[in-house]
């Protein structure tokens, strides 16, 4: 089967021809759709042992929030090309890791759809119940894939995709003691959102303590940062998020791990406050589309992902 071109890839071609000796890269799955196949790529920013601290950078889990992917594929270009020539740097990564899965959702990248080429919304799709009461339609649901937000059958084992990314951030779990997860989305309001857990209930989630620390090392250390931070269920709560799953996993089997996995929600609608005739795309919803917005917002997050790799590195100031 050929694969499929399309311009997240080419740009994930483009990393792999610059990856410098640090940095490995696999294939966690190959995709295939209408003839066509699309892989699933991972990239290893490290030699550290596998116990290491690891940061996780997540994109494209929804297809159509494609400047997740962007941002991602935007901070590894950065950080491979550092790596050539930067020693200090390259010392850092003798005992820490990056992972980066950018494009989760291959098949919906590439033809601008949220769920993957199944219609399934990846982020609906985890066995997780919701505790609280959840938004009709968009809290997920199984009625069926001609609607958004739709779970997939009850009995149907996970999807290829998020399965994909599962089983990495157990096995990631299960080797090491400090794991911060950041995964980029677009398209809720005018600020950009940092969620931590639960999207299933209000209840606080049991790392909240540690969040609370981050939190306060963060607002200090740039107290001009722009981000609100808030568990997702402040804004909705869903059925199926893989984060919760993941998490209540982590509960079950490593209870001492210090996982928190974080979500960036980029609010969308500035861009759209900015380019109303955004409006009428699309992309438009879910992406800034001028180049001066584009740029910006590729830059805005380095600082974010600055500072999630020194606290992961750094974890004894907000461990248990
Ligand atoms: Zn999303």
């Amino acid at each position: 089967m050929k694969e499929y071109n399309f311009e997240e890839q080419e740009l994930i071609n483009g990393l792999i021809e610059i990856m410098p000796p640090e940095v490995s890269v696999e294939t966690l799955e190959v995709i295939s759709y209408k003839e066509s196949s699309y892989p699933l790529h991972c990239f290893t920013i490290g030699s550290a042992p596998k116990g290491a601290p690891t940061l996780l950078l997540i994109g494209g889990v929804h297809g159509l929030e494609k400047v997740g992917t962007h941002v991602v594929i935007s901070y590894l270009s950065f950080l491979f090309e550092q790596l050539k020539w930067n020693t200090d740097l390259q010392k850092i990564f003798q005992n820490f890791k990056i992972v980066a899965i950018p494009m989760v959702n291959p098949v919906g990248v590439a033809h601008n759809m949220r769920s993957n080429g199944k219609g399934v919304d990846l982020m609906r799709n985890s066995p997780t119940e919701a505790i609280d009461k959840s938004l009709f339609l968009i809290g997920g649901h199984r009625l069926g894939n001609f609607l958004p937000w739709y779970r997939g059958r009850k009995k149907d084992p996970m999807q290829i995709e998020a399965k994909a990314l599962c089983d990495k951030v157990k096995s990631i779990v299960s080797q090491s003691t400090h794991c911060l997860a950041l995964d980029f989305h677009s398209g809720f309001g005018l600020k950009d959102r940092l969620w931590y857990p639960y999207a299933k209930t209000s209840t606080p989630f049991s790392a909240q303590n540690q969040v609370e620390k981050i939190q306060a090392l963060f607002d200090k250390t740039i107290p001009h940062h722009i981000y609100k931070i808030e568990p997702q269920s402040d804004q909705y709560t869903t059925h199926g998020d893989l984060w919760d799953y993941l998490y209540d996993w982590k509960e079950e089997n490593h209870p001492r791990h210090n996982f928190i996995p974080w979500t960036l929600e980029m609010g969308s609608w500035t861009w759209l406050k900015k380019n109303p005739i955004q409006l009428f795309s699309k992309l438009g919803l879910f992406n800034p589309i001028k180049d001066h917005r584009y740029s910006r917002t590729m830059r805005r997050h380095l600082l974010l992902i600055d500072f999630f790799s020194n606290i992961t590195k750094n974890n004894e100031v907000w461990k248990k």
